[in-house]
């Protein structure tokens, strides 16, 4: 089947309780558009509380049932609305995907006093102090659900260590006693340590505890996959077991797709981690969104025929999730790198009319961002939608050849009369392409499905067209009698 995913949520979403009943809503409409499958963000209580987007994991057993960081429900909703929210889109034969996030925990319960070592914070193989006493949070009791589910309490020796002193308030990267940083990426020395307290995955109590949250969280959930947080701080071979227990207890053949974020732009260290962590999922295509962006922000200057060199859809095309932009690219968060308006549609057309790679939409885009006065990308990424659904057929031919306007075809096939489209594109002035279709499509009248061009262009008797697009625009060109059943 043809993936077409959304991630189904952005940072500045009301913490009003109420996405999950919103999803649930809107999950016909979703279907209607073409996604298979949608993303769903973390669904168990923050240490923030109702406020917590979901990356601050408190209790991954409260999935919004127990009044714990001063709330029941989560940011989305209570455990209940989260279940309809996954069976509404069962029910619709969509795809489930959860985000799980296994790197930290925030928010501890108590003190504990701790013998642990200091490291420089832009380099944590830099010891900066002698072994010391310290007042860690990392007791984690979770009073307020008093052992339903499991009673298992976290303590120090279920953490690497924290990033601060309660007792001299000093902030710094502390490791516990006896713990070294695990071997993961090298960013700032070792980068096993991002925020709250670290898990330590080379304890097999943690190990443990996490494989029977998780085979709890499975079999509650029912879900089709998952997406895993923050990857690039966590032991590379850690999600081989986790995973194959839980295709284990999944149904039987059944396929789990699973993507992991590994933010870097560098395509060589996304390969060397897919080799490390077992090639076992797909990697979100963090090189083409900085193309992308490149592309978006470059006003005009950007070589477009470099759109998809060193892309991870390029080089590991089966491992590639594509995107445009996620909750943290988005305007004021961390990774702020926002792909403009007038290059979202191109960008759109770069993931979801390409034959490789696993397409996934954002919330932000479908649906806009109230709060920063962001307006939906709009009708255009829902035709692009519908041609991937029903016209993306037949082999790509790539016309990758100029550094203003690029284009590439799916030819269409036999088997499905009018299918395949040419797409054409620039970054600065618009002109005109010349791509071969097929043959099979000789004397076809084919019009642009964006409408960004009025004109129509005939294919000739060896299946070539010439095919316009206007000044930092693109245009969709399919054939006109199917266009007609489109709108
Ligand atoms: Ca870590």
């Amino acid at each position: 089947m043809t993936k077409t995913l959304l991630q189904a949520f952005q940072w500045e979403l009301p913490a009003d309780g109420s996405h999950w009943r919103h999803l649930t809503e809107i999950a016909p409409q979703l279907k209607m558009l073409g996604f298979t499958g949608v993303w769903l963000p973390p669904a168990y209580k923050g240490a923030a509380g109702i406020n917590d987007v979901g990356y601050g994991t408190y209790d991954l057993y409260d999935l919004g049932e127990f009044d714990q960081k001063g709330t029941v429900p989560t940011k989305y909703g209570t455990k209940e609305e989260y279940l309809k929210c996954i069976d509404t889109f069962h029910a619709l034969e969509m795809e489930v995907y959860a985000d799980v996030v296994l790197n930290h925990f925030l928010g501890a319960d108590e003190t504990e006093v701790v013998e642990a070592v200091a490291y420089d914070e832009n380099n944590r193989n830099k010891e900066i102090s002698g072994e010391e006493q310290i007042e860690a949070w990392s007791k984690f009791t979770f009073p307020g659900r008093q052992g339903k589910y499991d009673d298992y309490q976290w303590t120090w020796k279920n953490f690497k260590g924290v990033d601060y002193d309660s007792r001299q308030k000093q902030h710094a990267i502390f490791a516990f006693k006896g713990k070294e940083w695990a071997d993961v990426d090298e960013e700032k020395g070792n980068f096993d340590y991002l925020m709250g307290a670290d898990l330590d995955l080379s304890n097999p109590e943690t190990v443990a505890n996490l494989n029977r949250w998780g085979k709890w969280y499975q079999a509650l959930t029912q879900v089709d996959g998952y997406r895993l947080d923050a990857v690039k701080h966590m032991r590379f071979n850690f999600w081989i077991d986790w995973l194959k227990q839980r295709v284990a207890e999944n149904i039987p053949d059944k396929e789990m797709y699973v993507v992991a974020e590994y933010w870097s732009n560098e395509l060589d260290t996304l390969v060397d981690y897919l080799d490390a962590s077992g090639s076992i999922f797909d990697l979100f295509d963090v090189p083409l969104h900085y193309h992308l962006l490149a592309a978006s922000d470059s006003m005009g200057s950007y070589d477009m025929r470099n759109l998809f060199q060193g892309t991870l859809v390029d080089a590991r095309p089966d491992f590639a999730t594509t995107f445009v932009d996620n909750h943290d690219t988005q305007k004021g968060q961390s990774l702020e790198s926002w792909i403009e308006g007038w290059f979202k549609v191109q960008a759109y057309a770069a993931i979801l009319l390409r034959r490789q790679g696993t397409p996934m939409v954002f919330y932000g885009d479908l649906f806009g961002i109230p709060t920063e006065k962001i307006d939906p990308v709009g009708p255009q990424l829902a035709m692009l939608l519908k041609i991937r659904r029903l016209l993306a057929d037949g082999p790509e031919v790539d016309y990758l050849d100029h550094e203003d306007i690029i284009g590439w075809t799916r030819t269409g096939t036999l088997r499905k009369p009018h299918s395949g489209f040419a797409v054409v594109m620039t970054n600065r002035q618009g002109g005109t392409k010349e791509m071969t279709m097929s043959a099979i499509h000789a004397g076809e009248i084919f019009r642009d499905a964006l409408g960004n061009c009025e004109e129509t262009v005939t294919i000739d008797d060896e299946g070539q067209g010439v095919f316009p697009v206007k000044d930092g625009s693109i245009s969709v060109w399919v054939n006109e009698e199917t266009l007609e059943r489109l709108m």
